[in-house]
């Protein structure tokens, strides 16, 4: 069974592989693989940017995305006259001339990866450039795989692929078994820079920790007085900094966003 495999760390967010999967399907009639994706308002590639934190303390995270070609796909459940399927080699494929006016294709998916074409009154998605796998071009790789150059986006048999179970998926609290893996998806942080207001300068080496139901994480600020704890779950914390000993203790939560705490001052 075919899957994709996104190592998220390595994304530098140029967008190649979006305009590769617009470049291939644009315009382009597959037959019954798909119907020419309109110019605008689809991406069946995405890049989604985040910019996380708050400044000075803020990092950009991007998370290429497509249809998941779930297991369990929801899009196939709601499809009358199989008109979204799923291939042996495990990608779901939506049929466009079965598929007319089926919108509650576009409905079903909870990712949001099913796309409605007006004009031809058709749901629309990634194929996995099954037309490629199929055919007879050197390219035997979906075109968001092949344009991008640092290979963050893998594609092959899970074998291939060398997944030992470690990988993540999107939104596993759906269940709809996503064959679309991920590894590196981006964590939340605290960060924050620590000062010491008598000597009017930046406190190098101070002991950070943060404690929290979700366990301990430590850091050390560094020569800008700057701590970054990292790959921290989703939870409340007690934040403590010790130096010279001075200590500071900030209740903190990592729940709905990162945290950048600004510059904290070591009374
Ligand atoms: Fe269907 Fe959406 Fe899953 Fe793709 S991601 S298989 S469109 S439910
Ligand atoms: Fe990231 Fe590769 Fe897409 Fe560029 S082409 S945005 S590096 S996945």
């Amino acid at each position: 069974m075919k899957a994709f495999l996104i190592n998220v760390k390595n994304c530098v967010g140029c967008h190649d592989c979006q305009i590769g999967c617009k470049d291939e399907h644009c315009g382009n009639d597959w037959g019954e693989y798909a119907a020419p994706q309109p110019e605008v308002g689809q991406f069946w590639c995405k890049v989604n940017q985040y910019e996380r934190g708050h400044k000075p303390h803020v990092k950009v995270s991007y998370v290429p995305t497509m249809c998941n070609h779930c297991g369990n796909a929801p899009c196939m459940a709601v499809a009358k006259d199989g008109a979204v399927y799923r291939r042996e080699d495990g990608l779901v494929l939506i049929d466009p001339a079965k598929a007319k006016g089926q919108r509650q294709i576009v409905d079903a998916c909870p990712y949001h990866a099913v796309y409605w074409n007006e004009e031809l009154n058709i749901p629309q998605k990634c194929t996995g450039c099954a037309h490629l796998l199929d055919g007879d071009e050197p390219i035997k790789v979906p075109r968001c795989v092949d344009n991008c150059h640092v290979d963050v986006i893998l594609f092959g048999e899970e074998e291939e692929l060398g997944l030992d179970g470690t990988e993540e998926v999107l939104h596993p609290e759906y269940g709809t078994k996503p064959r679309v893996f991920y590894r590196g998806l981006p964590k939340k942080f605290i960060a924050g820079t620590v000062f010491d207001p008598a000597e009017d300068e930046i406190v190098e080496g101070a002991t950070v920790t943060a404690i929290g139901e979700a366990g301990t994480y430590f850091a050390t600020t560094d020569s800008w007085g700057d701590f970054w704890l990292r790959d921290l779950p989703d939870a409340d914390w007690t934040v403590t900094i010790e130096a010279g000993g001075k200590k500071k203790t900030i209740q903190t939560s990592t729940v709905s966003e990162d945290k950048g705490l600004g510059d904290i001052a070591l009374v």
